[in-house]
């Protein structure tokens, strides 16, 4: 059976009763229920009772209630917001249930619900805050414990702190720009010093406190964090991350992030796409660098939020300059880099005793030159390489890294989608890395990893690579067989 969430029959609202008249008619138990829990409000109470007891008595002395003392008469409820029959007679409840219907007054008949238009909630009163508690008919029994439960968790002062923040509340409205920094000063009224003194009965000194804290939100400062997001895997953010992005008011994300993680940011967050991705550059980086310079200038808290790490192959460098030249606050939060998650994902060890004690991080696009980068002088003398944005120019690095003087036999790992569902793993040596280019498969990025260390890497679930070798090498192959 499909799982719903069952329909309230009895829907909970708020109703006006300021200085409004509401008819209470009965001079027992019953009506004094009735009157205690109507005049927590400001109401005013008519009780129509031609026979009251004492304690009834005592309550409208106390409570300036007024006391009709006479038979009940329907014209008694004139001009009263709700009606309560609550005599005790079931004939009369009936009476007046069926009057105040006739003159359009909702009506609550005690212990009678099929007369009832409404029911009355056990209450949590800490005014102007309400907390009402509604059963349907499941009981008072459950309704009161609920009750005793959540009036525990609330201090005392509450209604205090929401009468203060009812009186800021206009100027908070003027002075503090909607969204983020006016949502914090919320939470720090709520939770800081302003409600640390309404707790102690300092009721100016709060005020003075809330109003410091308003004043220091007006010009609170934008704030850019560069927020690795991982490989892909949702669950390869960090915390830090995770926190951050709950806070923020603007999301900047590459399109390399997947739509799940962008999703965990806070529901109200301004997300823009910035796009970056090979061949399709949506915005170019000067323009993202005037965004964030933009944004840091309007106090916004933004999250630009990176595949990976931030500092490996992320324009992070620029994105920073441009930061420190405008005087905006920044953070850096570190991320999985492809090439960890793409190891992790092949039990590859990145380094390996006796073996590999050095890595590079680097991408294929600098070898065009006649001199060999560095890095490759390093992959010859044992360091594990990692190649970013490496599958259009894996031909390039084959050979030039074979023509260096590396081993046509050194093994090569390549992980399409590391960390995530979707990912693929391929295994050979550098002699197939080549194929790579060729293959219209793989759409998603690529990171490659090469060294004698990936041959302690777990194969078993990868695809070998020369399968894949270019289709002249295939055939010629094939013919050798033949002959
Ligand atoms: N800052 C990122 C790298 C951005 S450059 C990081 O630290 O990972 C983009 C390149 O990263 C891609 O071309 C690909 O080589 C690599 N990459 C990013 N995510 C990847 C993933 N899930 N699987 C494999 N490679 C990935």
């Amino acid at each position: 059976m499909p799982h719903t969430v069952p329909k309230l029959n009895a829907f909970p609202v708020f109703m006006r009763v300021e200085g409004k008249a509401v008819a209470i008619v009965g001079g027992g138990e019953e009506a004094l229920a009735k009157a205690r829990l109507i005049g927590q409000s400001s109401a005013v109470l008519r009780i129509i009772a031609r026979d009251a007891e004492p304690e009834l008595l005592t309550f409208i002395a106390r409570s300036g209630a007024t006391r009709v003392a006479a038979p009940y008469e329907a014209s008694h409820l004139q001009g009263a917001v709700m009606v309560f029959a609550a005599s005790g007679d079931e004939k009369l409840d009936s009476r007046v249930a069926a009057d105040a219907r006739r003159l359009g007054i909702p009506v609550n008949a005690v212990d009678r619900p099929e007369l009832c238009d409404f029911f009355t909630p056990a209450l949590v009163n800490r005014a102007p805050v309400a907390i009402a508690i509604g059963t349907e008919g499941a009981g008072p029994v459950l309704a009161q414990m609920l009750r005793t439960r959540i009036d525990r968790m609330l201090s005392p002062s509450l209604g205090s702190l929401a009468t203060l923040a009812a009186a800021l509340r206009g100027a908070a409205e003027t002075l503090l720009p909607k969204g983020n920094a006016r949502r914090r000063f919320w939470i720090d009224f709520f939770t800081g010093a302003p409600a640390r003194a309404v707790e102690a009965g300092e009721l100016s000194q709060a005020h003075d406190a809330a109003v410091d804290l308003m004043l220091s939100k007006v010009h609170a400062p934008g704030h850019i964090a560069l927020v690795g997001a991982g490989p892909g895997a949702e669950d390869l953010l960090t915390l830090r991350a995770h926190r951050l992005l709950m806070e923020a008011d603007v999301i900047v994300h590459d399109a390399l992030v997947p739509e799940p993680v962008v999703a965990m940011g806070r529901r109200d967050a301004e997300r823009l796409a910035v796009g970056k991705r090979k061949g399709c550059h949506s915005k170019s980086q000067a323009e993202i660098n005037a965004l964030l310079v933009e944004l840091g200038r309007e106090g916004k808290r933004v999250v630009r939020l990176k595949s990976g790490d931030p500092l490996v192959f992320g324009r992070a460098g620029e994105e920073m300059a441009a930061l420190r030249d405008a005087g905006i606050a920044y953070e850096v939060v570190p991320g999985v880099t492809a090439a960890f998650a793409a190891a992790a994902d092949f039990e590859l060890p990145l380094t390996l005793r006796g073996v590999s004690s050095s890595m590079v991080f680097t991408t294929g696009h600098d070898l065009k030159g006649n001199s060999l980068p560095d890095w490759a002088k390093l992959a010859i003398s044992g360091a594990t390489v990692a190649v970013y944005m490496g599958r259009s120019v894996a031909a390039e690095v084959a050979s030039r890294l074979i023509e260096a003087g590396l081993s046509a036999d050194t093994a090569v790992a390549v992980v399409e989608n590391a960390s995530l569902a979707n990912r693929r793993r391929f295994h050979g040596t550098l002699a197939d890395l080549p194929s790579l280019e060729a293959r219209t498969d793989l759409a998603g990025p690529v990171m490659t990893i090469i060294g004698d260390a990936v041959a302690g890497a777990n194969f078993e679930r990868s695809e070998p690579l020369a399968a894949h070798r270019h289709k002249g090498a295939t055939a010629v192959a094939a013919e050798g067989v033949q002959s």
